[in-house]
């Protein structure tokens, strides 16, 4: 295992053509608020859809839709397909070793409710997992109500200056060989920080720890290798990797899957079941109880396609430059914040606007048909920790354009204006 930094690659260059392009792909796009032209910079809490996705869903229902697994017709049979095939389209996206580590689950929060619900259950008290400063609420939450449930303890590693997660604190935090498990977000929703996954996985093995990423973020900007990194467990969700709402993922290596109980009870997760007792269907069933995200299965899978269709290494250009540009717009700004300064980020930015409340600073973008979030970005520790009520955050897609960010920063300066 490496324990060089991620290395960054010669990017190619993305033309305001190219991206017209893939806008059009967007039927969205073409909305007006208000009689202007939707500024969509919202995509890091949902992205758009592209007409792939959308044609595909289309299709499943109107063509091949039954339910999965159980019918023995026909119709089943090419609903099983699909659903078995974005299973596979999946397994190769992130380089799993077998489409059977994949569980499809309602969304990345369910995907991180499971692990600590099935991973806890092999952890005896005093036993401890750590997870950072940055996380979601989504990987947080869970382990705070299995730390209560279960004994066990929970550990939170340091976040520095400029956002990154403090790997000698990560380390002392392991140094007494009680962790089992560390769980980290792979990008920060608030900070846009990638986290440097291949040494952190690294650290945990070498204390003997299983680790988990939540790509939530990670997984729409960058390429996800799950050996590579040496990943335990990585978690994402379709809807803001441009695919449907209502299904995530859990990749796990097998053996957790098989050594793990599972999370949820019901139809299609066992093998036999009597008055007294079931036994469980091996991976990944034992995890999908009851009727899975069919038609969803098949959107993400179309998302994907759509996604490396484009290529990451031309979204990874195209969004830096969309940082690059951002950041040095906005830092310009008298009063403006801007929170976070990592090396390695994605296409997250998030300030604040002296005098101004993020919700009203919201507001006010959105009359401009601005669409922006604010708020604490469901990591409310984390604001606690800057010492800010919340922050508004602009996010970007493969559909930002350059354009875009020019009439952020100008509506910005006419808030500034009107409140200096
Ligand atoms: C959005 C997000 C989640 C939760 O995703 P859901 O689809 O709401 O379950 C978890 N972690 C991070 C970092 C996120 O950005």
């Amino acid at each position: 295992m490496s324990l060089r930094p991620e290395r960054k690659r010669a990017a190619p260059v993305v033309t305001e053509e190219m991206v017209a392009r893939w806008r059009a792909d967007f039927p969205i796009l073409a909305t007006e608020v208000r009689g202007r032209p939707l500024v969509y910079l919202d995509s890091a809490a949902s992205a758009q859809k592209p007409r792939a996705v959308i044609a595909a869903m289309v299709t499943a229902m109107e063509r091949h839709y039954a339910n999965v697994h159980r019918g023995i017709h026909w119709l089943s049979e090419r609903a099983t397909e699909a659903y078995e095939g974005a299973r596979a389209r999946v397994a190769r996206f992130i380089n799993a070793p077998a489409a059977e580590e994949v569980v499809f689950t309602r969304n990345s929060t369910e995907a991180l409710n499971l692990v600590a619900h099935s991973f806890t259950a092999l952890m005896a008290p005093g036993e401890a997992v750590v997870i950072s400063e940055m996380e979601h609420h989504s990987n947080l939450v869970p382990w705070q109500m299995q730390r209560d449930a279960r004994g066990i303890e929970l550990r939170i590693a340091r976040v520095n200056e400029t956002g990154e997660i403090d790997l000698d604190d990560l380390e002392a935090k392991l140094a007494d060989g009680k962790v089992k498990l560390v769980a980290i977000t792979h990008m920060s929703n608030v900070l846009g920080t990638c986290t440097p996954a291949a040494r952190i996985a690294a650290l945990a093995h070498a204390a003997g720890a299983a680790v988990l990423f939540d790509g939530s973020q990670a997984i729409v900007h960058r390429p996800v290798d799950v050996q590579a990194i040496g990943a335990d467990f990585y978690a994402f969700t379709g809807h803001k990797l441009y695919g449907p709402s209502g299904i995530g993922v859990l990749w796990a290596r097998r053996e957790w899957l098989e050594r793990m109980p599972p999370f949820l009870g019901g139809g299609e997760m066992i093998a036999t079941v009597s008055f007294e007792r079931a036994t469980w269907a091996p991976p990944p069933y034992k995890f999908e109880a009851g009727t899975p995200p069919i038609v969803e299965a098949v959107g993400l899978a179309a998302a994907i396609d759509y996604l490396e269709g484009i290529g990451y290494e031309a979204i990874l250009a195209h969004e830096a430059a969309l940082v690059d540009h951002a950041l040095r717009r906005l830092s310009a700004i008298p009063g403006l914040t801007l929170w976070g300064r990592a090396q390695e980020r994605g296409g997250v930015v998030s300030f604040t606007l002296e005098g101004v409340h993020p919700h009203d600073l919201s507001t006010l973008l959105d009359r401009a048909g601005i669409a922006v979030r604010a708020g604490n970005h469901c990591a409310e520790p984390l604001m606690q920790k800057l010492g800010v009520p919340g922050t508004t955050r602009a996010s970007f897609g493969l559909y930002t354009t350059h354009e875009e960010i020019e009439t952020l920063a100008e509506a910005l300066e006419r808030v500034r204006e009107f409140f200096a």
